[in-house]
C-alpha cells in the first residue's frame, strides 16, 4: 500500500508523562503505518525546556508561525513539587501561556461526542463549543486589601499627563479592591477568532457578557463584537446560512441548558474558565475534549484538553497496565493532519483524518473502551482496554 503524502510538515511539539508516551505509539501505530508523516518536531518535554531555557518553546511558537499548522502533547507546567521532582533552573511558565502570547490567539474547546457516552444535560445532542478569550480581566488584575476608612480612586495618566480620576468606593471600614483591564487590539482579535472560526465550521456563534450591570467594560466587548461583524462577516454569515446573536450571560446560561447544542459559545475569560469545565463536565470526560487555538492569522494549534496524567505516568514507569485514554491526541493530530490538508489542497490526507476519528469511535461504540469511559458508558458489558490495546484495536479497524 502506498503511503500518503504531504506536502509540507506541520509542528509537532511533544511533551510529557503518559500523554508522551501515547504520542509515540499514536505517530507509530494510528499515522505512520498510513501517512508519509513530515513534522518539524520540538522536544517540549519538562527536561528539554530546562535545558534550552526555554527556548524550544518560544521556537515551536515561532514555527507554527511558518508552517501555520501545529499539534502539541500535553506538557507539564512546573509548580514547587515539579521543580525539585526535575531538579529545575527555574519555575518555567505554562508552554501553553507562552504560545498563547505568540500566536494572539483564542481557545476553542469541544467534546468529542460517541454512543455510548451520554451527555448528563438530556437534551444535548450536538457539541457545545466554548470560545474562551485569553487575555486580561481577573487574570491580569491588580488586587488590594484595604486595611480602614479611606477612599479608593481610578487614576488615568495620560501620556502626556492629563488625569481622570472616579471613585471606586469611600470606605467607612476595611475591604478590598480590585482593578482589571483589557486591550482593544485583544478585543478585536478575539471578535475576529470566533467570527473566522464560526464560518470555519459552519455554526452560529453566541456571544455573552453582562453588560447591563457592567456598562463600560462588558459594554466595549458588546459593541465591538456587533461592529466587527456588521463591518467585516455579516455578509459572510448571510451567505453561509448561520446566525451571530448576543445576550446577557444569564440568559445565555438558561438557553444553553434547554438547547440541543450545535453552536459556538464565546466567553470573557473567565466566564470561559468556569463554563468550559462545565460543558466539558456534562458531556462525559475531560479525556474527550478537544482544544483548538486560532489566531487571527491563520495559524492553528491543535491540542488535547487535558494533562500529562501524572498518576497513569507513575503505574506505567512500576511496570504496571494503565488504562489512559488516548481519544483527545488523536484527535489533536486528526485536527493538524485535516488543516494542513486542507491549506495545501490535499482530499487524501482530510480524508485519512476524518477515517482515523471514525475508526477510533466505532472502537468505542464496539464496547471496547478504556477505564475511564467504562466507569460511565451505557453500553452494557464493555470491555476496558489498556492503553496500548486500544490504540491496537484502532490500528487493526485502520487496516
Ligand atoms: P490531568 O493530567 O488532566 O489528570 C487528572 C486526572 O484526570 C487523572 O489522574 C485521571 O484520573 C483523569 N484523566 C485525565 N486525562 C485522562 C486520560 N486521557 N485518560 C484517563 N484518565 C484521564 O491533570 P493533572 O493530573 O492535574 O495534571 C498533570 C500535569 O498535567 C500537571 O503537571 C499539569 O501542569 C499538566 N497539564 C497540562 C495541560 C496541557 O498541557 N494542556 C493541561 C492541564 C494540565 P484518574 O487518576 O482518576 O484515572
Ligand atoms: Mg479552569
Amino acid at each position: 500500500m502506498s503511503k500518503i503524502q504531504m506536502m509540507t510538515p506541520i509542528v509537532e511539539m511533544d511533551g510529557d508523562e503518559m500523554t508522551h508516551i501515547l504520542w509515540g505509539m499514536i505517530k507509530e501505530k494510528l499515522i505512520r503505518p498510513f501517512v508519509d508523516l513530515k513534522t518539524i518536531y520540538y522536544d517540549l518535554g519538562l527536561r528539554h525546556r530546562d535545558e534550552t531555557d526555554d527556548q524550544v518553546t518560544i521556537d515551536a511558537a515561532n514555527a507554527i508561525k511558518q508552517y501555520k499548522v501545529g499539534v502539541k502533547c500535553a506538557t507539564i507546567t512546573p509548580n514547587a513539587a515539579r521543580v525539585e521532582e526535575y531538579d529545575l533552573k527555574q519555575m518555567w511558565k505554562s508552554p501553553n501561556g507562552t504560545i498563547r502570547a505568540a500566536l494572539d490567539g483564542t481557545v476553542f474547546r469541544a467534546p468529542i461526542l460517541v454512543k455510548g457516552i451520554e451527555p448528563s444535560v438530556k437534551c444535548w445532542k450536538a457539541p457545545i463549543t466554548l470560545a474562551r478569550h485569553a487575555y486580561g480581566d481577573v487574570y491580569r488584575n491588580a488586587e488590594m486589601e484595604i486595611p480602614g476608612p479611606g477612599k479608593v480612586e481610578l487614576v488615568y495618566t495620560s501620556a502626556a499627563g492629563n488625569e481622570q480620576r472616579i471613585l471606586v468606593h469611600d470606605f467607612t471600614d476595611a475591604g478590598i479592591v480590585q482593578g482589571m483591564h483589557n486591550r482593544m487590539s485583544s478585543i478585536e482579535s478575539f471578535a475576529r477568532n470566533c467570527f473566522s472560526y464560526a464560518l470555519d465550521v459552519g455554526q452560529d456563534l453566541w456571544f455573552a457578557t453582562k453588560d447591563t450591570i457592567s456598562k463600560t467594560y462588558d459594554q466595549t466587548f458588546k459593541l465591538t463584537f456587533q461592529r466587527i461583524f456588521d463591518e467585516e462577516y455579516a455578509e459572510q454569515f448571510k451567505e453561509a446560512g448561520i446566525e451571530y446573536f448576543y445576550t446577557l450571560i444569564d440568559d445565555a446560561v438558561a438557553r444553553v441548558m434547554k438547547g440541543e447544542g450545535g453552536f459556538i459559545w464565546a466567553c470573557k475569560n473567565y466566564d470561559g474558565d468556569v463554563m468550559s469545565d462545565m460543558v466539558s463536565s456534562a458531556f462525559g470526560s475531560l479525556a474527550m475534549m478537544t482544544s483548538v487555538l486560532v489566531s487571527p492569522h491563520g495559524y492553528y494549534e491543535y491540542e488535547a484538553a487535558h494533562g500529562t496524567v501524572q498518576k497513569h505516568y507513575y503505574k506505567y514507569l512500576k511496570g504496571e497496565k494503565t488504562s489512559t485514554n488516548s481519544v483527545a491526541t488523536i484527535f489533536a493530530w486528526t485536527g493538524a493532519l485535516a488543516r494542513i490538508g486542507t491549506i495545501n489542497n490535499n482530499p487524501e490526507l482530510v480524508a485519512f483524518a476524518k477515517k482515523l476519528e471514525e475508526k477510533t469511535l466505532a472502537v468505542i461504540e464496539s464496547g471496547r473502551m478504556t477505564g475511564d469511559l467504562a466507569r460511565m458508558t451505557t453500553v452494557e458489558n464493555a470491555q476496558v482496554l489498556a492503553s496500548e490495546e486500544f490504540l491496537d484495536a484502532v490500528a487493526e479497524e485502520m487496516r
